[in-house]
């Protein structure tokens, strides 16, 4: 399991520090999650401005 972001993000980069395993990195039209790096903790999912970022079902 592991946080994944939709392409509703606007590649603000809120998410990217509050990341504390540093699974996010910028991708070429959005902001990516390493699913193997991502321990579901959601913080950063809480200051997406977007509701972009949601766990993966
Ligand atoms: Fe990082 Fe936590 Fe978001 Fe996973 S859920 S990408 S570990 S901040």
């Amino acid at each position: 399991m592991a946080h994944v972001i939709s392409d509703e993000c606007i590649v603000c980069g809120a998410c990217l520090p509050e990341c504390p395993v540093e699974a996010i990195t910028e991708g070429e039209e959005k902001y990516v999650i390493d699913a193997d790096l991502c321990t579901d903790c959601g913080a950063c999912a809480e200051v997406c401005p977007v509701g972009a970022i949601e766990a993966e079902e």
